[in-house]
């Protein structure tokens, strides 16, 4: 059983390597093409991990390898829907634990690589887990709406923020300043937090995340400073700590913040 679960895992991670390609540029999935030359991609390349044992790794095309994202996202895919299984097996738990984790994992890669969350993922996401969360018997429509309206109200202050602050520094310098902190993919992407983990997690998980993607800026700005290459505003992508701060709550820390604080 465990076995195949992980070939499951392993599939989707496929899926969402092949999504991470296609989506950014063209808004719609397509068969796996490399990245570099768009040659199409032979099925033995379509998984990373596979591809060097299949004699796939470089394309035929430009001899350009199929690089490590694939591998590192196909295995996290395997490992998240193993530990899923063995955690709750029970089928709507893990289907919908499953299906949180895709799009978790779908959003941090592009975010990662192009600074980006893109609505094609955040909105239909939203509609699915809008209607998950109603149909939950421990959540229903009020703790699910709540939910996304509270996460989607925090970040959306913090953009009003930051573009406010942009905008002031803008000023002072007399140029524009082109990187703010958090984009509206980001509201999008709180807002469809909120819907996942609903009323009062939504909260946590997001300051959670507002929180380490803080302490990350300020070891990476100290870093950069003591290498004097200093830079203020070069924006780091939020997506991913939302992210971390969502699955914390999501998978687990719900129970163990209500056992230890009965939130
Ligand atoms: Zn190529």
């Amino acid at each position: 059983m465990l076995l195949l679960i992980g070939l499951l895992g392993w599939i989707l991670g496929g899926v969402i390597n092949a999504l991470a390609d296609s989506l950014p540029h063209l808004r719609k999935p397509r068969l796996p093409r490399c990245i570099h030359c768009g040659a199409q991609r032979t099925p033995a390349a379509w998984l990373g991990i596979t591809a060097w044992p299949l004699g796939a790794w470089r394309c035929p095309e430009c001899e350009k390898p199929r690089g490590l994202r694939a591998v590192i996202v196909e295995g996290i895919a395997i490992a998240g829907a193993v530990l899923l299984h063995l955690y709750d097996p029970s089928a709507i738990s893990f289907w919908t634990g499953l299906l949180v984790g895709f799009v978790f994992l779908l959003i941090t890669v592009i975010d990662i690589e192009h600074r980006l969350i893109l609505e094609v993922v955040s909105l239909p996401s939203m509609a699915v887990f809008g209607i998950i969360g109603i149909l939950r018997p421990d959540f229903g429509w009020w703790k699910t709406l709540l939910g996304g309206l509270v996460g989607f109200g925090i970040v959306l202050g913090l953009f009003f923020l930051g573009s406010f602050f942009a905008r002031w520094v803008a000023l002072r310098r007399e140029q524009e300043l082109d990187e703010v902190a958090f984009g509206f993919g980001d509201v999008m992407l709180a807002g469809l937090i909120g819907l996942i983990v609903g009323w009062p997690g939504v909260v946590v998980a997001i300051l959670l995340g507002v929180f380490t993607a803080g302490a990350f800026s300020l070891i990476y700005i100290l870093i950069t400073i003591l290498r004097r290459q200093y830079s203020p505003f070069r924006a780091i992508p939020y997506g991913p700590f939302l992210i971390l701060g969502a699955a914390f709550i999501y998978y687990g820390g719900a129970e163990l913040l209500q056992a230890a604080y009965g939130l």
